[in-house]
């Protein structure tokens, strides 16, 4: 039974309970930090005590872990992560990866477009596999789980050599990939070829913002090529209507695919991206348990089975993902061919 890295010890994949794919702590930018400090109202104290409520109480609700998708670049600090983890009773994935939608700072140094041939090029793998191997940074804490994004721009020659890199990594060290997307532009398709043409399987990849479309041809096609779409904006309404993502969902479980999708709120405590007055404002249900307050009961509604709901989403499918993935499925020629179905 695989072993998965979690804040407080390396635990069975089984112990994993019931998982959040995709959430946020504390999001800080590090330039933004240190160019500009104090620029956004900061006390530590208070800061790690309203994370460990907000972690507490979805302990309570029955969370047993969540992915902590704060990859590098986007502020990730697993010293001040553990000091909230602590006394809450949930167990923390932690990731690495690069968090970059267009450009990447290590311009001579692979995998890059000057060395993409050259055998001492994956200067960046050898990054992130120390993160998986090794612990990250001096905490002894490792990394169980690699990120990497693309956004509407598409493959930029930078996020090319991220994505390989995450990949490079996925084949040394054995865990999942979770990826930020644009799902209206259908980046997705995009990042499986990428992670194709490296030798990935497909089945050990989350491609995430999925609940930003109703394309359900695209969606299919990203789980016909194998990966499991991550609903992982769960709450948040900005780009799509709530009562539309529960629809879709509800339409996607109907067709079979409850086995095949994880859920999560890609919600944070406190994040340099908001002023927490405007998040309030624009996305009130953007809350760390609207799975359980909206979600899940928006599918009950639509016919679909507790089981399916519950089970599926939030427990077997996260298992599978860090047992190795969906490696029963046939993976299409094409990653970015239109469905056949
Ligand atoms: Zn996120």
């Amino acid at each position: 039974m695989p072993s998965i890295p979690t804040y407080t010890d390396d635990v069975d994949v089984d112990a994993l309970g019931t998982t959040l794919m995709h959430e946020h702590i504390f999001v800080r930018i590090p330039d933004l930090q240190e160019f500009f400090p104090g620029f956004q109202g900061w006390d530590e104290a208070t800061e790690i005590a309203n994370a460990r409520a907000h972690l507490g109480a979805l302990n309570d609700l029955g969370i047993g872990t969540i992915v902590d998708l704060t990859a590098p670049a986007l502020g990730r600090d697993v010293h001040r992560v553990a000091r909230a983890v602590d006394g809450s009773g949930m167990q923390v994935v932690f990731c690495t990866g690069y968090y970059t939608c267009t450009t990447f700072p290590f311009q001579y140094r692979g995998p890059g477009k000057l060395v993409i041939d050259d055998p001492h090029g994956d200067f960046l793998v050898s990054l992130l596999a120390r993160d998986i191997e090794e612990g990250i940074e001096d905490a002894g804490i490792r990394a169980g789980i690699l990120e990497c994004a693309t956004d509407e721009p598409g493959e930029t020659s930078d996020g090319k050599r991220v994505l390989r890199a995450v990949t490079r990594t996925r084949l040394r060290t054995g865990v999942p990939i979770s990826t930020h997307t644009h799902a209206l532009s259908r980046r997705g398709l995009e990042q499986q070829r990428i992670f194709r043409q490296e030798g990935v399987d497909l089945g050990c990849v989350v491609i995430g913002h999925c609940n930003e479309t109703t394309d359900l041809g695209y969606l299919e096609q990203l789980v016909d090529n194998a990966s499991y779409p991550g609903w992982d904006e769960c709450g948040l309404g900005i780009v799509l209507g709530l009562d539309e993502q529960v629809d879709t969902l509800a339409e996607l479980c109907r067709r079979g695919y409850a086995d095949r999708i994880v859920l999560s709120h890609d919600r944070h405590c406190t994040s340099d991206w908001f002023p927490e007055d405007r998040v309030g404002e624009t996305a009130p249900q953007r809350t760390y348990d609207y799975v359980y307050s909206g979600v899940l009961p928006g599918l009950l509604e639509h016919g679909i089975t507790e089981d399916q709901v519950e089970q599926m989403l939030l427990r077997h499918n996260p298992r599978d993902i860090f047992s190795g993935g969906a490696a029963d499925r046939t993976p299409a020629a094409d990653p970015m061919q239109e469905p056949t179905r």
